[in-house]
């Protein structure tokens, strides 16, 4: 805002500078003119009265002359006149019949912009007309860049302040895109200990009881005690394994033992998994595996990981029943593989930040699905070191649809 401010500021300061250059230049225009016709009064011993220049356009002067005038006389003048007044753009002239407002002779004058001088002239000094009726006028074709070349500290201190606010512009990009990220590490904190949180104290409370005096007569309860606690404990060993794997994971760093996978056997092996998860959810998973090429020279656990994310994304993102269908086809000798869920979509505005990174969709304080932003980021990390990519076509309320994208191999 205040950026922005200062900008406007700064193009209203440099237009208010070249109205009053133009101004100048204007005035030293007219004045030079009326020396000019001063002179020829002069010279012709003539004592009529000087009339006033006068702006016809823009770029167009015009000065009455009453008296005899040569067009090399006045060449000479307006030269010598427009050099001492230090207007040295290129300028035409033109020597006009008041009477029809015909031109009968035009000349032009050209200055050598790096001696300040004008060039020399090829009008003929033998030519003359007589007094009466006669007006010259004068046309600067570059008028606007003469104003412009006056205007060198004006320019340059724009540009300077222009520079300023660009370089205040990207620190405050900076400053907010670490202000989010430090949001979004504190949003992973909470939700980290949150998840830790509950299976530690449901484990607590169960082996309290177990040690309890009274529960030795009733093998019934010891189990159902027991089993809470072997799948909290599982539970517990999953959340701590994800976030290990995504954490140690760096495209760089990380050791992927390259085989040639068939990733129709992955999706086989991800979906049954899935749907065992997804029983009691009433969900559903359907494959239209239709690539005829489908092996990829890749690392098999983390193609099976990325497979398992976005399957659990499908089922966990959705209100009611879950649908996904996964898909596999070949196109320009590629491997595409989609994931499509019709669950609660994501709005378009999120879909820039989806693999970053801890990134979540907002949903305010309710937090009705738990994760911790970081599947989507696996996700593409692995999708990226094997030189594919991923993309992402969902729309709010309309179910979502992940497609990788990666290098088909014919492996015979
Ligand atoms: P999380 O552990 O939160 O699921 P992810 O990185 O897998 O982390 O996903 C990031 C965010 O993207 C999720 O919090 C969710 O808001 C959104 N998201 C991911 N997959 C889907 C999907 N299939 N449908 C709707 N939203 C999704």
């Amino acid at each position: 805002m205040t950026l922005s401010g200062i900008v406007v500021t700064q193009i209203y300061w440099v237009r208010q500078a070249y109205s009053l250059q133009e101004k100048e230049v204007n005035d030293r225009i007219v004045i030079a003119m009326s020396t000019v016709v001063q002179r020829i009064l002069d010279m012709n011993q003539d004592s009529s009265f000087v009339e006033p220049v006068e702006r016809v356009s823009a770029n167009f002067y015009t000065a009455n002359i009453n008296d005899t005038l040569h067009p090399y006389l006045l060449e000479a003048l307006l030269r010598d006149e427009f050099t001492n007044s230090n207007l040295l753009s290129d300028f035409e002239y033109g020597i006009y019949d008041c009477f029809n407002d015909s031109i009968v002779f035009g000349g032009k004058v050209l200055f050598d912009q790096e001696q300040g001088k004008p060039q020399p002239t090829a009008t003929n000094i033998q030519k003359k007309f007589e007094k009466d009726g006669h007006y010259f006028g004068i046309y600067f074709p570059a008028k606007s860049s003469m104003i412009l070349g006056r205007m060198d500290f004006w320019i340059f201190s724009s540009m300077l302040i222009l520079l300023v606010v660009i370089f205040f512009a990207y620190a405050i990009f900076i400053i907010l895109k670490q202000k989010r990220l430090s949001e979004v590490k504190t949003d992973f904190i909470n939700n980290m200990t949150h998840e830790l949180k509950t299976p530690i104290s449901t484990i607590g409370i169960s082996s309290e009881v177990l040690m309890g005096s009274g529960i030795s007569h009733q093998p019934e309860r010891i189990k159902q005690y027991a089993q809470i606690i072997q799948s909290e404990n599982l539970r517990l060993k999953n959340q701590v394994e994800k976030v290990l794997s995504i954490a140690s994971l760096s495209p760089d760093k990380a050791e992927w033992k390259k085989e040639w996978v068939n990733m129709h056997d992955v999706i086989e092996q991800a979906v049954s998994s899935s749907k065992i998860l997804a029983q009691g959810e009433n969900g559903e998973i359907e494959t239209v595996l239709q690539a005829e090429q489908h092996q990829v020279y890749g690392d098999r656990v983390h193609l099976t990981n990325i497979l398992y994310n976005l399957l659990d994304n499908a089922l966990k993102y959705c209100e009611d029943e879950a649908s996904v269908v996964v898909k596999s086809w070949n196109s320009s000798g590629k491997l595409h593989l989609s994931v499509q869920d019709n669950g609660i979509g994501i709005a378009s505005k999120h879909h820039k930040n989806i693999f970053d990174r801890f990134f979540r969709v907002p949903t305010g304080d309710i937090h009705n699905v738990k994760g911790f932003g970081l599947g989507l980021y696996y996700v593409k990390t692995v999708v990226e070191a094997h030189k594919g990519k991923i993309e992402l076509k969902s729309a709010l309320g309309e179910g979502s649809t992940f497609t990788i994208i990666l290098q088909a191999n014919k492996h015979e």
